[in-house]
């Protein structure tokens, strides 16, 4: 029985498999879901206002994401959405942590990588490192 399901959402379309599957779980456990999207850090060499700016298009395009996880997630009993800078694996890792996650749902494969390779990087530290168990959507 699962209490709290996270959710780490790239857009990919592993990712969007992931999303239909988290939803599906949580509904089944009555459990929260917490959608995790991390995005790069703006360079902090850009001067004001391009550091805003760039910011504030980083931002947009994460709530575009969240938007996007939400609608394939569909209705489950409680939500949370963390948007968080920097490498996505740590804020996965994180997040888990902080809501105390007791599954991590996310794809085997992202929007990055080689053709061919199985996991991506993120799903390999997540793997080694979570400690909870962890679903792979193919
Ligand atoms: P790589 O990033 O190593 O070049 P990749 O993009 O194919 O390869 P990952 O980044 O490991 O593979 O993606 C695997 C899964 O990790 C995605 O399906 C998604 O669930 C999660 N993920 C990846 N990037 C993010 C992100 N920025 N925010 C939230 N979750 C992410
Ligand atoms: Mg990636």
């Amino acid at each position: 029985m699962y209490r709290t399901i996270l959710l780490a959402y790239d857009g990919s379309e592993h990712a969007q498999k992931a999303a239909a599957l988290a939803g599906e779980e949580a509904r089944l456990h009555q459990a929260k879901l917490v959608i995790v999207y991390a995005y790069d850090p703006v360079p902090e060499w850009l001067g004001d206002p391009l550091f805003e700016e760039a910011l504030a298009r980083r931002v947009a395009a994460a709530k575009e994401r969240v938007e996007e996880a939400k609608a394939r997630v569909g209705e489950v009993p409680s939500l949370e959405v963390e948007v968080l800078e920097g490498p996505p694996a740590e804020a996965i890792l994180r997040v888990a942590e902080v809501h105390e996650a007791d599954l991590i749902v996310m794809g085997t494969r992202g929007l990055g990588g080689l053709a061919g390779t199985l996991l991506g990087s993120q799903s390999q530290k997540v793997v080694m490192l979570a400690k909870t168990p962890v679903l792979l959507v193919k």
